[in-house]
């Protein structure tokens, strides 16, 4: 390591303040990403905000229809909640199903969408429900949030405070994931909600997407066999030593059918 000046501010304005104030500040949430980044120079900054310290980032509430999970909550916590397995138990089970319990146990619903790596699972989570993202300066739409490979909205600046997901009438997530490290190869989130279904695509693109022939195929028939007939093209889609684009597009629809099915129960 380097020398590098570590801050643990107790409030959001403080932490936000500390990000203004210097230009290479980064921040710290359970730091599985950042620190591997930092050991291996491939992020420098000059000033770490560690988020721990910040009670509000932590926790998750019902508001209305809505279930809100603060950004420093675990994976672990997010998978033990009560609250998020009796409303959105397609949530929780994702959650339980990242990486492994040391990972589990340190990396946060805010580290990890900030990060948006396209295997990620929780960007699934966020498209598929249609999560609404909070930040310490606005609300930005899941379908405005990840916007490339390991890129989003976020700007200098901005950090994520919570995540509102509306709890829909049926969900399940789907995913094929890389054996030893539990990214998902492909990871599908569908969910069936008063206003139509949305399935939300992580692994098989630089960034989550909704697929939207899909929405319109299980909003008339909310089975897998609505989706016979529906050709993924790979086009655009992520080829690498784990999987080729072709082989990431065919997964597209078995892990779709496979999360219909678990939706329906
Ligand atoms: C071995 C291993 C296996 C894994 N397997 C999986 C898997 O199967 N599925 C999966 O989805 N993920 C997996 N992960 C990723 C992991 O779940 C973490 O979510 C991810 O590494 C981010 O870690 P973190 O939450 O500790 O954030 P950090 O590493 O602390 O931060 C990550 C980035 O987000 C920024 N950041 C952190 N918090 C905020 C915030 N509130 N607002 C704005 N920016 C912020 C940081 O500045 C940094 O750039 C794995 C990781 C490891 C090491």
């Amino acid at each position: 390591m380097y020398a590098f000046n570590y801050h643990r501010p107790n409030s959001l304005d403080a932490a936000a303040q500390a990000l203004a104030a210097n230009e290479d500040a980064k921040l710290l949430a359970g730091g599985q990403t950042m620190l591997p980044t930092m050991k291996q120079r491939l992020a420098m900054p000059s000033d770490l905000i560690d988020l721990s310290g910040i009670a509000e980032l932590r926790g998750v509430c019902e508001d209305g229809d809505a279930v809100v999970v603060g950004a420093m909550t675990t994976h672990a916590e997010v998978a033990a909640n009560e609250i998020v397995r009796s409303k959105i138990p397609a949530l929780a089970k994702l959650a339980d199903g990242i990486g492994d319990p040391q990972v589990r146990n340190r990396g946060t619903l805010g580290g990890s969408i900030a990060n948006a790596d396209p295997a990620a699972d929780y960007p699934a989570a966020v498209v598929g429900l249609g999560a609404t993202v909070k930040t310490n300066k606005r609300e930005i739409a899941a379908d405005d949030f990840f916007v490339g490979l390991f890129e989003t909205a976020l700007e200098p600046g901005e950090l994520v405070v919570s995540v509102r997901f509306p709890v829909p009438e049926a969900a399940a997530y789907a995913k094929f994931d890389h054996p030893a490290s539990r990214y998902a190869i492909v990871g599908v989130m569908v969910a069936r909600t008063g206003g139509g279904v949305r399935v939300g695509i992580t692994g098989a693109a630089p960034s989550a997407f909704r697929q939207t022939e899909m929405e319109q195929a299980l909003a008339g028939n909310f089975a897998p066999d609505a989706l016979d007939g529906i050709s993924v093209s790979a086009d655009g889609l992520n080829g690498d030593i784990h999987a080729s684009a072709e082989y990431r597009a065919h997964l597209v629809g078995v892990m779709a059918k496979r999360a219909v099915i678990a939706a329906r129960g």
